[in-house]
């Protein structure tokens, strides 16, 4: 065991994150739609058009946190398994679920980088707004290809970095300023959200990210930038 300062970096960013997603989770979906002014439905909508869920697949979605994906890709029939690294947003979700009595999901515990699951054993993989969470994000990508089986389809939608230049100074100054006063507002924890607004502005842009993809073995890999790039849809094929 070595505690350079990268191990400790490492160990406080995994610990970090656990301790925003518990803070977060009882007022996440508030916050989203206060943050995003709702828009945030209107990219997973999107997202899992661009999935294209069939009947009779099984679908991980990873970081699945409250369901927002898992309950708009099971509408088709799949059969979808939502796995998160945080119970309390796992507790939150099901919660929800059985509100909006959608049946048939699977709850699963689970840190993206070490996945319990079998090889081979999915159609797709989806993760949306998690991956920049991962302490490691190329663990997280070979994980992903693992358990997809062959002709399996990868598919991220994330923050990135917006080529509209006025925009981008329009939207740095509405996250760094607005979006922590709003998660005081609104959650009574600003530091949470300063932490959000960060890992947001240190994610890899668009190419970086797909060559990332790249480098864990997908192929055809592309990236779909909304608001010139503000959030991006990627996705990628295992062969
Ligand atoms: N996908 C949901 C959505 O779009 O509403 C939730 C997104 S939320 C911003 C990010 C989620 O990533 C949190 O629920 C957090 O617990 C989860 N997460 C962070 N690091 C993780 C990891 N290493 N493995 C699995 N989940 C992780």
């Amino acid at each position: 065991v070595s505690f350079g300062y990268t191990d400790v970096a490492v160990a406080e960013k995994t610990t970090k994150v656990g301790e925003v997603f518990r803070s977060v989770a009882a007022k996440y979906d508030l916050m989203n739609d206060a943050m995003s002014g709702g828009m945030h439905r209107l990219w997973k909508d999107r997202f899992v058009r661009r999935v294209k869920p069939r009947a009779g697949e099984t679908i991980l979605d990873m970081a699945g946190g409250t369901g927002d994906i898992a309950f708009r890709l099971s509408r088709s029939g799949a059969q979808v398994t939502v796995a998160d690294i945080n119970g309390a947003m796992l507790e939150v979700g099901m919660e929800r679920a059985v509100k909006r009595a959608i049946p048939g999901l699977v709850w699963a515990e689970e840190n993206a980088e070490t996945l319990s699951f079998g090889d081979a054993r999915f159609d797709a993989y989806t993760i949306a707004f998690g991956i920049r969470n991962v302490t490691h994000i190329d663990r997280a990508l070979a994980e992903a290809h693992r358990v997809l089986k062959r002709g399996g389809r990868f598919f991220c939608l994330e923050f990135s970095t917006t080529v509209w230049p006025g925009f981008a100074d329009v939207y740095d100054a509405y996250s760094h300023r607005m979006v922590p006063k709003l998660g005081k507002l609104l959650a009574n924890d600003e530091d949470s959200y300063r932490y959000l607004i960060e890992s947001i502005r240190r994610f890899p842009d668009m190419p970086r990210f797909a060559g990332m993809i790249e480098q864990a073995g997908f192929v055809r890999v592309t990236a779909e930038p909304i608001l010139g790039g503000l959030v991006a849809i990627h996705s990628g094929w295992k062969i």
